[in-house]
């Protein structure tokens, strides 16, 4: 293992700042907790939207949307209305293992996949759908898949049987935990970085055992982060004095009480509409129709020039905006307000790729979920998640105090994204 100084990062994804607290202040975490007490500890703030593929691009990069050129999950081809899944090979700034000094390891970074070489090992996260170009180098697939090694959990199984979706999650963490150790041992690694993401995926089916200590799921909820304590425990006793230990989530979370499909009330309001006799969806949008939503709540108006329907003229985009403005900011469910933040992408976004972003996006207030569900029959609804992201309560710990100026009071993941190459290069 390399002498000069070191830095490793864990990803714990969507655990918001207070989990952490509370489970280092009650002996889930103990490892965590002493790190807590000693180090720096923060409050971090997610990307605009709040979402793995957008925060953890800017984690890596250091960089906005509008630069790294990552917006969602989901986005259309330039000029066109059909619907595309960027990857890694859309990310516009180089990650700061391909700057970094020395070998490093990557385990599991969201929206990494494909891989491409890179100087040490590269396992990328989810979205990742071929594992032969999940890993690199190719020679570490038949000793992964030997540990049983998987991409991600199969969400699916929470649909059918919780018991058998739990036993997914464990065997995952179980075999990431196996591929972190080897890699650990046996490459001359000078940045490893490590995420978990079975945490998002407990969170969104099973907040409410966390959030229920009579659950019949809350041992097991916890047991998981038991888990990872373990690993950072490991870790910490491997460290050098030099060595810098990151430890942060991508967006928090929190209990979700209703979604809100955005494009349902687009649709209700007139202002998003489909050729007759056509399914809702965006390849069918008529003529007029003023904007649509993606995923979570990506407003994009349809504008003449940009769109081969778009209708509303580059002048009276202003006006739209206020339209959509009013329309949103006003909307209620159950008598209270829905929308706590309407981003403008002019506010949030600066770089060269910013006319992919979304005219405005938008943020719930709390236990409100968005999505764009064109097809959606009704405004509001409540399906099998019980957990919601959220944008501010993210966080960030590193091992050591931090000279002022390093990070400004509550740092964004942009911020934490530059720490990490300031440390790094
Ligand atoms: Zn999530």
């Amino acid at each position: 293992m390399s002498t000069d100084s070191r830095t490793v990062i864990v990803g714990l994804d969507g655990v918001p700042f207070g989990m952490l607290k509370k489970f280092g202040e009650t002996g889930v975490m103990p490892n965590t907790h002493e790190i807590i007490k000693n180090g720096y500890f923060s409050k971090l703030r997610s990307s605009i939207p709040e979402i793995s593929s957008v925060a953890w691009s800017s984690i890596i990069t250091g960089a906005n949307a509008a630069e790294h050129g990552i917006f969602g999950f989901i986005d259309t081809h330039p000029g066109t209305y059909s619907m595309r899944f960027p990857n890694y090979t859309d990310v516009k700034v180089k990650p700061f293992w391909e700057v970094a000094r020395g070998e490093s390891v990557i385990v599991n970074v969201p929206a990494t996949y494909p891989v491409r070489p890179m100087n040490g090992v590269h396992v990328a996260g989810f979205v990742a759908i071929d594992f032969n170009k999940s890993v690199y180098p190719s020679q570490l697939v038949p000793l992964l898949k030997d540990m049983d090694y998987r991409l991600d959990v199969d969400a699916s199984k929470a649909h059918t049987s919780m018991d058998d979706f739990l036993e997914d999650v464990d065997k995952t963490l179980d075999a990431r935990i196996a591929a972190y150790r080897y890699l650990w041992k046996n490459q001359d690694w000078q940045n490893f970085m490590l995420i978990f993401t079975g945490t998002d995926r407990l969170m969104h089916f099973l907040w409410c055992a966390y959030a229920d200590e009579n659950h019949k799921y809350h041992e097991l909820f916890v047991d998981h982060f038991r888990k990872i304590d373990v690993v950072i425990g490991e870790i910490v006793a491997d460290l050098n004095e030099n060595d810098t230990l990151l430890i942060l989530s991508d967006h928090g979370f929190e209990g979700l009480e209703t979604e809100f499909y955005v494009n349902r009330l687009l649709i209700e309001k007139g202002l998003l509409q489909f050729n007759p006799g056509t399914d809702p969806n965006l390849s069918n949008i008529a003529y007029g129709s003023k904007a649509f939503a993606l995923d979570p709540a990506r407003i994009f108006i349809n504008q003449k020039g940009k769109y081969p329907e778009g209708s509303v003229a580059p002048e009276d985009r202003e006006s739209v905006i206020t339209e959509l403005t009013a329309v949103f900011s006003e909307f209620e469910i159950n008598g209270k307000k829905a929308i706590k933040h309407i981003y403008r992408k002019e506010d949030v976004y600066s770089g060269p790729y910013i006319d992919e972003g979304a005219d405005l996006i938008l943020i719930a207030e709390s236990g409100i979920n968005l999505k764009g569900a064109m097809g959606a029959k009704q405004m509001t609804g409540k399906g099998p998640f019980t957990g919601k992201h959220t944008l501010d309560d993210a966080f960030l710990l590193i091992n050591k105090k931090i000279d002022a100026g390093q990070l400004p009071p509550t740092p964004s993941v942009i911020d934490a994204g530059q720490y990490i190459k300031s440390k790094v290069s």
